[in-house]
């Protein structure tokens, strides 16, 4: 018997093909890659993730427990601001801490002096197609921005954080950023033992030179003296995953729209918040459908696709592209059924590794 939809799929072949770029990457370059928990932290999948990168990086303590707990190696932990409750943990976790402004520094930087101690900086320039995701946009507090507090805490921090990208595809676009970073705070890099370039960076994608990249890794390494860093999300579960859901129901209102067993604001809610469609292979064929979700909110839509053939009560649909910002976004809007989490083995055998029922939901509240 199939399994019960909605759930999320995730392919270990497709993943084995990610890491083994990110392999390249890390010998060709020197970078060590940490895995960005934000993106990805479905932690069943770990084993197979940890051997092929350097450790995680967090932006919270719960993810940097998660990282220590279920991945091992390197331990970053970052968080936008650490509190006065949370910090003596996230210090005991941490192989690295990293604050985000000399403040914070300046408050708990003392009480971290045992491990090295990171700065993120905010260069103020960045590649992002979104206002919302660009970490150099107006009045960002992401990273210190003031360059005279930056330089007065030179001499308690080892390394910098440098977070600037978002799905970048071009390393012409990722080096220039890079020259540009160089000429507006190189002095500073000098003065360091290791960099974080942050995520962003989508290099696992077709056709992408990974050499190219490496070889801007590797010479930026070289110039300062620095042990560079890479915190890949996105990239590394990019086309490993898609949602499993069954059509419920074909409404025909001008166009024919079939209702699945999930919700966009659920279990995909970064295609709401960007504004963006979802997927499907081939999206080929005489059959136009717009697949919506069965939550109440109107425009739950997860996008418009064409099919070879009609569509019929029953039927299955995969949404492609769901591993990046989406198991780590779920929640029980509308109540609607949470979707399990699978894992296709190298074999082909579907193994469920969490679902969820009633009474998840019932305790996400009270
Ligand atoms: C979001 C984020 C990442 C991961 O970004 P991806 O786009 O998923 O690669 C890495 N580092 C920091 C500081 C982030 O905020």
């Amino acid at each position: 018997m199939p399994l019960a939809t909605p759930y999320y799929l995730i392919d270990e072949t497709a993943l084995a093909r990610n890491l083994e770029r990110v392999d390249t990457l890390r010998a060709a370059s020197g970078a060590k890659c940490l895995l960005a928990l934000k993106c990805f932290a479905t932690w069943s999948t770990f084993p197979q993730i940890a051997p092929h990168m350097d450790g995680t990086t967090s932006s919270s303590l719960n993810e940097l427990k998660l990282g220590r707990e279920k991945f091992g190696g390197e331990t970053h932990a970052y968080s936008v601001a650490w509190s006065d409750g949370e910090i003596d943990e996230a210090i005991a976790n941490a192989d690295k801490i990293i604050f985000n402004s000399v403040n914070q520094v300046d408050r708990f930087g003392e009480r971290a002096a045992h491990l090295p101690v990171g700065l993120r900086v905010n260069p103020g320039v960045s590649h992002s197609h979104f206002d919302l995701a660009d970490p150099a946009r107006k009045f960002s507090r992401l990273g210190e921005s003031d360059r005279a507090k930056v330089e007065a805490a030179m001499d308690r921090v080892s390394g910098f954080m440098l977070h600037c990208n978002c799905e970048n595809d071009s390393v012409e676009a990722f080096s220039t950023l890079l020259d540009q970073i160089e000429d507006k705070i190189g002095d500073l890099l000098l003065r360091l033992e290791w960099v974080s370039l942050g995520g962003g960076i989508h290099f696992t994608k077709d056709g992408y030179d990974i050499d190219g990249l490496a070889a801007r890794l590797k010479a930026f390494a070289e110039k300062f003296g620095v042990q560079v860093y890479l915190e890949p999300g996105d990239t590394v579960v990019t086309d490993t995953t898609t949602l499993e859901v069954s059509v419920l129901d074909i409404i025909e209102n001008e166009m024919s729209v079939a209702i699945v067993d999930s919700a966009v604001e659920a279990h995909m809610l970064d295609l709401l918040v960007y504004r963006e469609s979802g997927a499907v292979a081939p999206n080929k064929g005489p059959h136009r459908y717009q697949i919506a979700g069965k939550s109440c909110l109107a425009g739950d839509v997860f996008g418009t696709f064409d099919f070879p053939d009609p569509l019929a009560v029953g039927d299955r649909i995969s949404l492609l592209n769901a591993g990046g910002y989406t198991m780590v976004k779920k929640n029980w809007f509308n109540g609607v059924a949470m979707p399990a989490i699978a894992i296709r083995r190298k074999n082909g055998a579907v193994e469920v590794v969490q679902s969820f029922d009633y009474a998840d939901y019932v305790a996400s509240l009270s």
